[in-house]
Formats: structure tokens, C-alpha cells, sequence
């Protein structure tokens, strides 16, 4: 079995910035629950199917993909209906991403999982990396990113667990706070470490 190193951060704390210096630098397979998320409900899934059965065609747009939007609608209206979203999905993740898991041919895997805390999805990995930024950070890169305002940000920050339920769950911790935090060296580090692990338990 692969070593499987999680990966998991708050809004905008730079959760895809490290990834992509994992994979970059040294070769390693990414396995992001984001993209998991979305190809279980592509067009001519199981997954859009048993939503569309469910829900009515009104949530599938001309183009055979999801309606996000309309769903969202519907789901925010009534929590049974999200209720039932997530227990059609949330099987159908962890079960793709343990697939892909599976196929992942560098000396480790990163699973990349933004609610990691909230899902409790910490268990499908071996060991734990928290991206770690004060939430002011947070908050001024969402700001900057994704356009919206500050009380947009604020209230996303809030909705997700806290800087302290993450760090609770991590064996190692980026800090990825000011602009010249040395990113690289501390994923280099860390690399060197999963190295020894994988090594030790050949
Ligand atoms: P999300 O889960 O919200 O998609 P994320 O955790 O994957 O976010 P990134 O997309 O990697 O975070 O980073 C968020 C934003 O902050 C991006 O615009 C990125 O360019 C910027 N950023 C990340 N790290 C730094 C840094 N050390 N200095 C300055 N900007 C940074």
C-alpha cells in the first residue's frame, strides 16, 4: 500500500500552491477530493444520474452537465434534500478517491482534501499536513482571489472548522503565512521525511 499523505487547509491558506510543489518538484501523485467531487457527478455519471432521478431534470442543464446553481437552490431550501445529497456523494467520493489512491505510482500519494476536519476524512490518510495561515490572511487572500468582500469571506471562514480543530488533527504543519515564507524548504523537508517512512516500511 502507498503511503498516503493528507493535505488539508482552510479557504485560501494555500492548500493548492503546496500540492503543486509536491508534484512539481519531486513527481508526486495528487489525489484532490475537489476533483473527485466533480467527476462523480460529470455528464453520463451514476453519480448525475441518481441526482436527476432524484431532483428532476430541471437540475441538469442543456449541456447534460450540472445544474450547481439550481441544486444549490433546492438544497439550501430544505436540509433533508441535502441531507440525501451527501449520503448519495460523500460514499461515492471516498470510494473514487481510494481507487485513485490505489493507481497513484510515486513513492507516496498527496490526498488533498479541504474539509478534511469537517467530513472527518482524516482517517484515509496515513499522516496529516495542515497548511496553517492566520485567518486575517485567510481572509485577504479569499478578498483578493475570488472578488468577493470581506464579510463574504468572514462568513466562509466561519463556516468552516476552526484554525485550532485543523491543527488538532495534524502530524506536520506548513506555515505558509507572509509572502517570503520559505515554502519550498519546509515542503522539502517534509518530502525527505515521507522518503524515510516509505523506506523504514519497505
Ligand atoms: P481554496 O481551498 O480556497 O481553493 P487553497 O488552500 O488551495 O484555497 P491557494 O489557491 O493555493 O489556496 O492559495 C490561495 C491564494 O493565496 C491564491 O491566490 C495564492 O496565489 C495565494 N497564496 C498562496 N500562498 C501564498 C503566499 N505564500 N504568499 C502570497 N500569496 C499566496
Amino acid at each position: 500500500m502507498t503511503l498516503v499523505i493528507g493535505l488539508t487547509g482552510g479557504i485560501a491558506s494555500g492548500k493548492t500552491t503546496v500540492a503543486n510543489i509536491f508534484h512539481q518538484e519531486f513527481g508526486i501523485e495528487i489525489v484532490d477530493a475537489d476533483i473527485v467531487a466533480r467527476q462523480v457527478v460529470e455528464p453520463g455519471s451514476d453519480g448525475l444520474q441518481q441526482i436527476a432521478q432524484h431532483f428532476g431534470t430541471e437540475v441538469i442543464q442543456s449541456d447534460g452537465a450540472l445544474n450547481r446553481a439550481k441544486l444549490r437552490e433546492i438544497i439550501f431550501a430544505d436540509p433533508t434534500h441535502k441531507e440525501w445529497l451527501n449520503n448519495l456523494l460523500h460514499p461515492m467520493i471516498r470510494h473514487k478517491m481510494l481507487n485513485d489512491l490505489e493507481n497513484v505510482r510515486s513513492e507516496y500519494a498527496l490526498l488533498v482534501i479541504p474539509l478534511m476536519v469537517e467530513n472527518n476524512l482524516q482517517t484515509l490518510a496515513d499522516k496529516v499536513i495542515v497548511v496553517d495561515v492566520d485567518p486575517e490572511t485567510q481572509i485577504q487572500r479569499t478578498v483578493k482571489r475570488d472578488h468577493v468582500d470581506i464579510e463574504q469571506a468572514k462568513a466562509i471562514l466561519a463556516s468552516q472548522a476552526t484554525r485550532e480543530q485543523r491543527l488538532a488533527i495534524a502530524d506536520y504543519v506548513i506555515k505558509n503565512n507572509t509572502k517570503n515564507q520559505k515554502l519550498l524548504y519546509q515542503i522539502t523537508e517534509l518530502h525527505k521525511k515521507f522518503l524515510e517512512i516509505c523506506r523504514v516500511n519497505l
